[in-house]
């Protein structure tokens, strides 16, 4: 089987049986976001523990095979993650675990929804808990421009 076939079955495979699928109670963290586009509609959970990691991590929604394979794979990279690692995930780490670096504008979309939610959910988030201190850390300002410049 050719490369782009094994991806092609990978995709096909975390759609249909999505991996950290679901929703937490009561989350530390919570985001909603949507890709009108496609009709993409993804909510992330995560639970954040006293290590700054990220404990649990689920995600419920609906979306095409691409935006649900892609979640799934994002929500397996953070789990477990310290929060300062978690936001160093590109589009790039991404993309390539599923083989999707070539997708067009619009498929982009699908594929990184999650991942802004991811950068924005966790960016709100610091941002609540860093209110007495630096609002305008140098780590804040850096995730706010990677999650406004994904696509
Ligand atoms: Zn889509």
């Amino acid at each position: 089987m050719s490369n782009s076939n094994i991806y092609h079955e990978m995709i096909i495979d975390y759609s249909r049986n999505p991996i950290n699928f679901g929703t937490l109670v009561k989350p530390d963290i919570f985001m909603h976001d949507s890709n009108p586009l496609c009709g993409d509609s993804i909510d992330l959970y995560m639970n954040v523990n006293n290590e700054q990691s990220i404990s649990e991590v689920k995600f419920n929604g609906k979306g095409c095979a691409i935006c649900i394979a892609c979640t799934s794979v994002l929500t397996e990279m953070t789990k477990g993650k310290k929060i300062d690692d978690v936001i160093k995930i590109n589009k790039t780490d991404v993309l390539s675990e599923l083989g999707l670096q070539k997708l067009n504008p619009v498929r982009i979309k699908c594929a990184l929804l999650s991942l802004k939610i991811l950068k924005f959910s966790i960016y709100s988030y610091l941002s609540d808990k860093m209110k007495t201190e630096d609002t305008k850390s140098e780590k804040l300002v850096k995730l706010k421009e990677d999650a406004s410049h994904l696509y």
